[in-house]
């Protein structure tokens, strides 16, 4: 079912990604792929990083943990990366999630999905 999980479009789509796309926030972005339900495609959370000794005043720091279903084809499984990592770029500015795709995540879907298919420009 994994077959092809690694292969060089995944690659290449989450190193554009990450370039092309960084969190506002520089928050650290990390993909995982999981088992879920067979209606489910992934999600996103946004995790607190514990502060540092000595920093626990300091304001808070965040990760971003994106899940993709890991029975997805990988094709089908970029196209969710895509739609997840738009939720990261609007999610420190615009709040949680942008109320379930509105206006800001869909621009941030238009850049995220451009930097993920460069031959579609
Ligand atoms: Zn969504």
């Amino acid at each position: 079912v994994k077959t092809g999980w690694n292969n060089t479009e995944w690659r290449q789509v989450k190193q554009r990604l990450a370039g092309i796309c960084p969190a506002p926030d520089e928050s650290e972005i990390v993909i995982r792929r999981v088992k879920m339900g067979p209606d489910e495609f992934g999600d996103t959370e946004r995790v607190e990083v514990p502060p540092e000794e000595g920093f626990e005043d300091a304001p808070p720091e965040y990760r971003y943990v994106i899940r993709i279903n890991s029975a997805l084809p990988t094709d089908f499984a970029v196209w969710v990366l895509v739609h997840e990592w738009a939720h990261v770029m609007v999610w420190p500015i615009y709040g949680e999630r942008d109320a379930d795709h509105g206006p800001y995540w869909g621009i941030a879907y238009g850049k995220a999905y451009q930097a993920a298919y460069p031959t579609n420009q």
